[in-house]
């Protein structure tokens, strides 16, 4: 027993000295825990019912009549086309968010804190959770505006040009999102660590990323997840590093993880994937007007309306949106998990940490509670990267430089690897 004992931790020594990543041990990916294991399985469920919620709402809205008794309502508060269209949206888009707080709060607050995966205070959730609400109430009226405005313009072909416009509005709300939006939830710094920080920029400058600017956010009053995300457009562009990525990850960790951040920003996948939510979006906006308008015919007079332009519509809108939104995720998943796998690639080609890729994985997969081999449903509908698993294995093999092959990337990288 013993002797096993000192082969494991001779192992164990080996592969934490190791620093090149040709002929590296290759690291197991670990068996979830049992709690990653109900975590994972009360996740799918809880997926279940939300979508299941965000049906039922709009639904008996409409088919109790109660949209178009909410419109008589607002006829009556007046009769400007401008006001009338607000009035709406807003008592429409806060009986929905008083409707879901109760599962806002489990999903949010109660279950994160259930699995130890959250410190946030309550006093902090509600602060986030009634600015959250604010912003999207507003964001939502304006949409609605448009929409409606669109509809009445050309009740034909309005899913097609308010489909091309969702490009303009997402671009608009990704420029703003890291400089008006995230402040409101978040501190947002420069980085703490100098010397990390030099580390990372010069990385960036052999990514061919000149002025790069890295931001250190205090999510650690949040949860005790690890994260880093690339974010904004043209001057606003940037990459975030969670505090808590710093404190628990190591520096070669935590520089593979900027590598392929630093992939989603060189290859552009912030315009892919805004192109890519275009076209869906035109899709599921079409498969609205054919269902919608089906809908009208078979259900106007139950509804107590027979026109898309009228604003009672709203909530038959909200219904077949959420409806197809689900039918149509894997298609964006599908995309999401590509250009995710490529930011690995590069990450790997610009860094050569495999080995601390692979580790780095690893201890994300046990302090997020992740579920390292999820099944095939949940890869389609809700999976915006590969599994930990898929992603711990390629860490593992891909090392084209060992064997002098071409990289995929290298065209991008300042030196020669
Ligand atoms: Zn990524």
């Amino acid at each position: 027993m013993k002797n096993w004992i000192a082969l494991g931790l001779f192992l164990l020594l080996v592969s934490l000295g190791y620093a090149d990543s040709c002929d590296m041990p290759p690291v197991a990916v670990p068996p979830p825990s049992p709690e990653a294991v109900s975590f994972y399985k009360s996740g799918n469920i809880l997926w279940i019912v939300q979508n299941l919620w965000g049906l039922a709402i709009p639904a008996l809205i409409l088919f109790t009549g109660f949209a178009s008794k909410l419109r008589a309502f607002c006829d009556r508060m007046t009769r400007r086309w401008f006001w009338h269209t607000a009035l709406f949206a807003l008592i429409y888009l806060l009986i929905t968010a008083i409707l879901t707080l109760p599962l806002d709060y489990y999903t949010s607050f109660l279950r994160p804190h259930a699995y130890g995966l959250s410190n946030q205070t309550l006093g902090r959730w509600i602060n986030h959770y009634l600015i959250g609400t604010g912003i999207s109430t507003i964001m939502g009226i304006i949409v609605v505006w448009i929409l409606y405005g669109v509809i009445r313009k050309s009740p034909r072909r309005w899913w097609l040009y308010f489909g091309v416009l969702t490009f303009p509005l997402i671009v608009f709300l990704v420029v703003v999102q890291p400089i008006w939006i995230s402040p409101l939830f978040n501190k947002f710094g420069p980085m703490k660590d100098k010397q990390l920080e030099q580390k990372i920029l010069n990385l960036a400058s052999r990514a061919g990323i000149e002025g790069s600017r890295v931001y250190e956010v205090d999510k650690s009053a949040d949860t005790n997840q690890i994260n880093a995300y690339v974010t904004g457009i043209g001057a606003t562009k940037r990459i975030v590093i969670w505090d808590t990525a710093i404190k628990r990850l190591s520096e070669d960790q935590l520089l593979f993880v900027m590598g392929h951040e630093m992939g989603h920003y060189v290859l552009h996948h912030m315009w892919w994937g805004l192109l890519v939510y275009t076209l869906i979006s035109i899709v599921t906006l079409f498969l609205i007007y054919l269902v919608g308008g089906w809908c009208l015919r078979k259900w106007g007079r139950c509804f107590g309306f027979e026109e898309m332009s009228n604003i009672a519509s709203l909530p038959l809108i909200f219904f077949l949106y959420a409806l197809f939104s689900i039918v149509l995720a894997p298609s964006g998943n599908l995309f999401s998990q590509k250009i995710e796998h490529n930011a690995d690639t590069f990450g790997l080609e610009l860094t050569h940490l495999n080995h601390a890729a692979a580790t780095g994985f690893v201890k994300l997969q046990m302090n997020n509670l992740g579920y390292p081999w999820p099944g095939e449903l949940y890869m389609l509908f809700r999976a915006s990267h590969p599994s930990i698993g898929e992603r711990i294995t390629y860490f593992n093999t891909y090392a084209p430089w060992c064997h002098g092959e071409s990289l995929k990337y290298g065209r991008f990288f300042k030196e020669d690897q």
